[in-house]
C-alpha cells in the first residue's frame, strides 16, 4: 500500500501492559499514513540494565508497518503515541506505560541526532530479535546486507562472448588453484537460478554463469525467438548474488556454420519431455558438452525443476568421462507452489493463477501412493481429473517413471519421479516429484 517497509519495537512494563501493547497498536493502525501488515505474538521477558526493578517485567512485541512517513516523521508519530498514552519521560524514566522504537526502516542506515535506524542495540536484545524473527524470518540487518553489497562490488564482474577469450582466463585462474562453480541457465534469471547461484557461490572460489538461449534446443515451432531475454536485469541478479564472470556467447559463436557434432544420450532422453521434443535433449546434451569445454569447471549446479535434464547430463558426464560433479538442487518455488521458470512471464493472469495446478496434482499423486495406492494407471487418471477439475490447462503427459532408467512403471516401487507437462495456450510448464 505504501512504499516504504518499517519495523517498530513495542514494550511496556507498567500495568495494564497488554492494554498499553494494544492501545499502541490501534493507535498506529488508525494513522492514515501507516498500514499495519503484521503483528508477533507477546513476549514478557525480564528488564535490561542495573536500575530496572525485577518485579517489573516487560511485555514486547514487534509490527510491520507499511508507511508514506519518512524516518523522522515516522518517529515524531511514534513519539506523539507514547506522549498520548502517559509516558513522560523518555530517558531518565526506566518505568515505560509505552515504548516505541523504530527498529528498521527499508534497508536505509539513518543517523540524524534523532533517529537512528537500524536501531543500534536491536542485534543484542533477544526480546527484539525473537518477535522480528516471527514476523519477517528472512530480515537481514542492513548494515550486514550492505557489506555484503560492498564484498560484491568490490569484485570484478567479468562478462565474455567470445568461448576463446573466456576459456583463457578460465583455464588460467582454474592452473593458479581456484575451484570454479559453474551454472549453466538461458538467463532471464528468477529464484530458481538464483539458488543455484548462491549455492555456486558457497562451495567455490569463482562462480561462472553461462547465459545463451540454445538454438539446437528448440525445434521449429517452438518459443526459441521469443524467449525472453535482459541481459541488463540478469547482470544485475548476477552482480547481487557474487557472480565472478558471466558468458553469454552469441548463437554463431557458438555454432560455426558447418557444425555437425551432437551428443546423444540414449535411453535416458526418450521418455517424458523426450517423446514430445525430439530432438530437445540431443541439443541440450550438445550445449551442455560444449560450454563444460570452454568452461573448465569443478562443479556444475542443475535444477531438479528439470529433472530429466539433469539426469542427462548427470549420464554424460559419466559416459564421455567428463571430470566435472553434477550437483541437482531442490526446485524453488511460488509462495503458491507453481515452480519458478522464466517461461512464467508468458502467463495471463488467470492463467497464473490457475498455474499451480500441476504442482498441486503431484502432491495429491503422492499423498496416494504414501496411503498405499501403487497401480500407477490409477494415479495417472486422478491427476489428470484434477487438473481437468481445476483449470483450463491442456495436459501433455502425466508420467511415473523409474528413478533410475526413466522409462514407464505400471506398478509404483522404489523412487519414482512423477512427472507432468501441461500447456495454457501456447505457454508449456513442466513440473516433477521425486516419491519414494
Ligand atoms: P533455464 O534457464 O530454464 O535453462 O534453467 C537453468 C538452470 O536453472 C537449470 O539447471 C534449471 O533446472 C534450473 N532451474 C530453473 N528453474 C528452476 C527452479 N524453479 N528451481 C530450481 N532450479 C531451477
Amino acid at each position: 500500500m505504501f512504499k516504504n517497509k518499517a519495523y517498530i519495537s513495542i514494550g511496556s512494563n507498567i500495568p495494564p501492559r497488554r492494554k498499553f501493547i494494544d492501545e499502541a497498536t490501534k493507535r498506529l493502525r488508525r494513522d492514515s499514513n501507516i498500514a499495519l501488515i503484521k503483528r508477533s505474538s507477546i513476549y514478557e521477558t525480564c528488564p535490561n540494565g542495573s536500575n530496572f526493578d525485577i518485579r517489573k517485567r516487560f511485555l514486547n512485541g514487534v509490527v510491520e508497518i507499511e508507511t508514506s512517513l519518512g524516518p523522522s516523521d515516522l518517529m515524531s508519530r511514534l513519539l506523539g503515541i507514547e506522549r498520548s498514552l502517559g509516558r513522560t519521560d523518555s530517558k531518565r524514566c526506566l518505568d515505560r506505560a509505552i515504548d516505541l522504537d523504530i527498529l528498521l526502516y527499508n534497508d536505509d542506515i539513518v543517523s540524524n541526532g534523532d533517529v537512528v535506524i537500524p536501531h543500534p542495540r536491536m542485534h543484542e536484545r533477544d526480546f527484539v530479535i525473537l518477535p522480528l524473527m516471527e514476523v519477517s524470518p528472512d530480515t537481514v540487518h542492513p548494515v550486514i546486507k550492505k557489506r555484503i553489497r560492498d564484498i560484491y562490488n568490490a569484485r570484478e564482474m567479468k562478462v565474455f562472448t567470445s568461448p576463446q577469450a573466456a576459456y583463457n582466463h578460465l583455464f588460467s585462474e582454474k592452473i593458479s588453484g581456484k575451484r570454479i562453480g559453474f551454472v549453466p541457465t538461458m538467463g532471464y534469471l528468477h529464484e530458481g537460478h538464483a539458488s543455484l547461484l548462491r549455492r555456486a557461490r558457497r562451495e567455490n572460489d569463482l562462480v561462472v554463469l553461462s547465459i545463451f538461449v540454445n538454438p539446437t534446443q528448440f525445434s521449429a515451432g517452438e518459443d526459441y525467438k521469443r524467449y525472453p531475454r535482459d541481459l541488463k536485469r540478469d547482470a544485475r541478479v548476477a552482480r547481487k548474488e557474487g557472480v565472478d564472470v558471466i558468458f553469454h556467447p552469441s548463437a554463431s559463436d557458438m555454432y560455426k556454420k558447418d557444425n555437425s557434432t551432437r551428443v546423444d544420450v540414449e535411453g535416458l532422453s526418450e521418455n517424458l519431455c523426450g517423446r514430445y521434443r525430439p530432438g530437445h535433449f540431443r541439443g541440450v546434451a550438445t550445449v551442455v558438452a560444449k560450454l563444460l569445454n570452454v568452461i573448465p569447471a569443478d562443479v556444475a549446479y542443475f535444477g531438479q525443476k528439470d529433472a530429466q535434464q539433469a539426469f542427462i547430463i548427470k549420464r554424460m558426464i559419466r559416459d564421455l568421462n567428463m571430470a566435472v560433479k553434477i550437483k541437482i538442487l531442490p526446485t524453488v518455488r511460488e509462495k503458491d507452489g507453481l515452480a519458478m521458470s522464466s517461461r512464467n512471464r508468458y502467463l495471463s493472469a488467470a492463467e497464473r493463477r490457475e498455474a499451480p495446478v500441476g504442482y498441486r496434482s503431484l502432491i495429491l499423486a503422492r499423498k496416494m501412493i504414501e496411503k498405499g495406492e501403487k497401480r500407477s494407471e490409477k494415479v495417472i487418471r486422478s491427476m489428470k481429473d484434477f487438473v481437468h477439475r481445476n483449470s483450463n490447462a491442456k495436459i501433455q503427459y502425466i508420467l511415473i517413471v523409474d528413478k533410475d532408467t526413466l522409462k514407464d512403471v505400471k506398478t509404483v516401487k522404489g523412487a519414482v519421479l512423477i512427472a507432468i507437462a501441461f500447456y495454457f495456450g501456447g505457454t508449456r510448464l513442466i513440473d516433477n516429484m521425486i516419491v519414494n
